[in-house]
């Protein structure tokens, strides 16, 4: 049982490490940083190193231990979470690899079992929602700070108990932290409604450039790195973009292309029958049925024509 070995491990291994994916969004930090401040709690020498935290989360009880890399060359133990790929995993000094034991905590169907030990739950909504019930099996009591960390990653990975990965435990599990005082309506304004004017003005530009494909089932936008630059914003700022194609009626997928030093990075989300993981891993990327991602090293217009000729063979 691969729980009791985590246990085992976890008792074993004096020195951990966290790590999770690169541009972390809500989940990858809440469930990063949930687990540290359970392990500090039972005394372990724990690191979590996030070299890009986004400031939206600095709001997080353990935002300030925070690390942008490993003070060790080798620890005990290396967790990975939230993260499909070890190729995707924010390790500036790829210690992950070379810790004693790795462990993988994960529920992206793409994920590639690259820990020794992998605990991957593709049917979870949210990373943080598989730490909870890791911690609940284990009996661990989650405090109101751990629980605030949980619930911003439930929160950012359903958006907002929206997606239909949502199960009963889901509202369980809100119904529980509110109960320990945790404020969700603080946290759902701070992680999903409350916006920087940068973003603002990013979803303005993306909005206004918006085209409809397709007889409308595709909806697709994108920015350069000269609208980003001039702009002034940060990948954390791009978030949620992809979801304004989405909402519009009878758009079936929505695409998102944004510049960087890679080449153009695609955000995809679909709304009925498209398994746009699918489409993403065409292009050695992944994710999720209805959220997945790539990188395509091409210009714009390469990458827009690709990426579109690829999704119009999945539509109906
Ligand atoms: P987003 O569009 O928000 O960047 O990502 C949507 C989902 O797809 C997330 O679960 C993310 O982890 C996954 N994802 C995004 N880009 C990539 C990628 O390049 N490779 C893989 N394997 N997964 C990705
Ligand atoms: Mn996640």
């Amino acid at each position: 049982m691969t729980l009791e070995d985590i246990r085992e491990v976890i008792k074993n291994s004096k020195t951990i490490v966290l790590f999770t994916h690169e541009n972390p969004d809500g989940d990858a930090i809440g469930s990063t940083m949930a687990l540290y401040l359970i392990l500090k709690k039972l005394e372990k020498n724990v690191e979590m190193i996030i070299p890009n935290f986004p400031n939206t989360f600095s709001f997080l009880p353990a935002s300030k231990d925070v690390l942008v890399e490993p003070s060790l060359k080798k620890y005990d133990l290396a967790i990975a979470l939230d993260c499909a790929d070890i190729k995707r995993l924010d390790d500036p000094k790829e210690t992950f690899l070379k810790c004693t034991t790795r462990v993988n905590i994960d529920h992206h169907p793409s994920n590639g079992m690259f820990g020794d030990l992998n605990f991957v739950n593709h049917v979870a909504p949210a990373c943080a929602q598989i730490v909870t019930s890791i911690l609940e099996y284990y009996k661990i009591d989650i405090d109101k700070d751990v629980a605030t960390c949980l619930i911003t990653g439930i929160i950012t990975d359903t958006g907002g108990f929206r997606y239909e990965g949502v199960t009963s435990e889901t509202f369980e599990i809100a119904s529980e932290f509110l109960e320990k005082g945790v404020v969700i309506s603080k946290v759902y304004r701070d992680v999903l409604s409350n916006i920087s004017r940068r973003k603002f003005e990013a979803r303005k530009l993306t909005m206004n450039r918006l085209e409809f494909l397709e007889n409308g089932k595709i909806a697709y936008t994108y920015m350069t790195k000269e609208d980003i630059d001039k702009l002034g914003v940060n990948q954390s700022d791009l978030e949620g973009i992809v979801e304004n194609g989405r909402d519009v009626e009878n758009v079936e997928v929505s695409i998102f292309l944004y510049e960087t030093e890679k080449g153009f990075k695609a955000s995809l989300r679909s709304n009925d029958y498209v398994n746009v993981s699918d489409i993403c891993l065409l292009f050695n990327g992944g994710g999720h049925v209805k959220a997945a991602g790539c990188t395509l090293p091409y210009s714009l217009k390469e990458s827009k024509e690709r990426i579109l000729t690829q999704t119009k063979r999945f539509l109906k």
